[in-house]
């Protein structure tokens, strides 16, 4: 190869390789362009009511896609591993403090780790941090409305990393009430005495009694960490019960309700942890132990463009408009759930306390699995869930509905009437089909049927079109084009 200016590699093919890394995405990679496309699209003109799902602002989108990911920082602002550090260790330290105002937390009080990649990663670090290894953990089970990194196992398999490297005994709901079950959860942990106790859930349409949490946990010598994972935009808008009164850890997500790009916070107390008979204070030590867990015991490098969009969604947190469409998520959510038992259906707990609800379909005769098929034929996101008194997690009898996504495409009540509606006609649809099959077919020819179905298919299409139509009237936050 003839070489110039003893280049090593053409001139040709340097200045293509100049060029590709300016091209803007479309030009660049027209696969992903594509894809993305498709995928905005959806986002566009389904109704979007995944509980944990949101649609993040412009702003967090651009913080999110800027020069800040290409920054290392392993450490914390002031002691880091790499140079030129100067503006990442600036902008974690304006995360770290909106975080905690955003909670209204004294920084003499507590502190906050903003590096954890997600809510998985960030609750795993809480456990090395407090937990030791084979140590035991009470959270509430998967079934019951608690995330699978609260120790979830089968009878069978031990399914979560948390119930491999650490004991863990799950608490319940109460199988008719669909409530926390506080005096089991206080029974068990009097003879189980786990070293942490976990308040937070993934799929539960009621406040947490934060105190009585708290109460157990004092009994057993236990930490109280709250995962605040689905609620933490409602609690930093006020408008649920905060956990931080109670609680000595409280872990997050930042992409639920609280609306900032996919990460995780980690809050841990600072200061008098308890007075012992002498009079003597005992002080917390989760500050050196949970930021040591995250790193260098987790993670390596921080996600600081994920930095970047949490403290842009912190702030936007902070406003008054913020707190109005926490307030809109939690009427948007009963105008759901009342449209829904309007129509006939039962709520599990018969109602909501924040974002979300459980629909239980067994009184109907179908269940979760088969009418999120038909629902998302018809471009209506949910997901099927475990409702409580489920015999069998392989067939969940319920379907959870949020409100955070579409509330921030700017639906109000009477909107969200309208989606009962559309949920309705797809669960009489999916009975529909049903009742052409056996009734012990399987869900593999549910959706064969569904999927092949000309008359089905044609109730399906007028459904989605309707769907679409009016999906497509809402704006959609985030980046014009992608
Ligand atoms: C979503 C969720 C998590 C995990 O978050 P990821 O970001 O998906 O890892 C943890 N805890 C609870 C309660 C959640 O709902």
């Amino acid at each position: 190869m003839s070489l110039t200016n003893g280049q090593s590699v053409s001139k040709e093919t340097w200045d293509s390789h100049n060029k590709m890394m300016l091209d803007p995405l479309s030009v660049s990679d027209s696969e992903v362009f594509n894809i993305i496309k498709k995928e905005k699209h959806r986002q566009i003109y389904g109704l979007e009511l995944i509980a944990s799902e949101n649609f993040a602002s412009r702003a967090v989108l651009e913080a999110l896609g800027s020069c800040m990911n290409n920054k290392y920082s392993e450490g914390y602002p002031g002691q880091r591993y790499y140079g030129g550090t100067e503006h990442v260790d600036e902008l974690e330290r304006l995360c770290q403090k909106r975080a905690l105002e955003a909670y209204g937390l004294d920084s003499e009080k507590w502190g906050v780790n903003v590096q954890p990649y997600s809510g998985s990663p960030a609750n795993f670090a809480v456990y090395t941090a407090v937990v030791e290894p084979h140590g035991r953990i009470m959270g509430l089970d998967l079934p019951d409305g608690g995330h699978l990194t609260h120790g979830f196992m089968t009878e069978k398999k031990k399914i979560s990393a948390t119930s491999i490297f650490f004991e863990s005994m799950p608490y319940k709901v109460h199988p008719e009430t669909g409530y926390i079950d506080y005096d089991r959860l206080q029974d068990n942990a009097r003879l189980f005495h786990p070293k942490l106790i976990i308040a937070g859930t993934s799929c539960y349409s009621r406040n947490i009694d934060y105190a009585r949490m708290k109460q157990i946990a004092n009994e057993n010598g236990a930490y109280l960490m709250s995962d605040m994972a689905h609620i933490s935009g409602l609690v930093a808008a006020g408008v649920v019960p905060s956990p931080f009164e109670y609680s000595d850890i409280v872990s997050t997500t930042t992409h639920k309700t609280l609306r900032g790009c996919r990460a995780g916070l980690i809050f841990y107390r600072k200061g008098v942890r308890s007075v012992d008979a002498k009079g003597k204070e005992i002080l917390y030590n989760l500050e050196s132990l949970i930021n040591q867990a995250v790193f260098p015991g987790l993670q390596g490098g921080p996600h600081n463009h994920a930095i970047a969009g949490v403290a842009v969604a912190l702030k936007q947190a902070m406003t008054p408009e913020f707190k109005a469409y926490q307030t809109q998520v939690l009427a948007n959510c009963k105008a759901l759930s009342s449209g829904l038992i309007d129509q006939g259906y039962k709520i599990v707990t018969g109602g909501s306390d924040n974002h979300l609800i459980l629909l239980d379909l067994r009184s109907k005769g179908t269940d979760g699995g088969r009418a999120e098929k038909v629902l998302e034929a018809c471009a209506i996101a949910c997901n099927k869930n475990t409702c409580p008194g489920d015999k069998s997690a392989l067939r969940p009898s319920g379907l959870r509905f949020g409100s955070p996504a579409l509330t921030s495409r700017g639906l109000v009540e009477d909107d969200f009437k309208k989606v009962a509606e559309f949920i309705h006609r797809g669960i009489v649809l999916t009975l529909e089909i049903q009742s052409s099959l056996d009734p012990k077919a399987p869900l593999r020819e549910f959706i064969q049927a569904l999927a092949q179905g000309e008359k089905f298919q044609q109730r399906v299409a007028e459904i989605k079109t309707e769907v679409e139509a009016f999906a497509s009237r809402f704006p959609m936050p985030g980046l014009p084009e992608l």
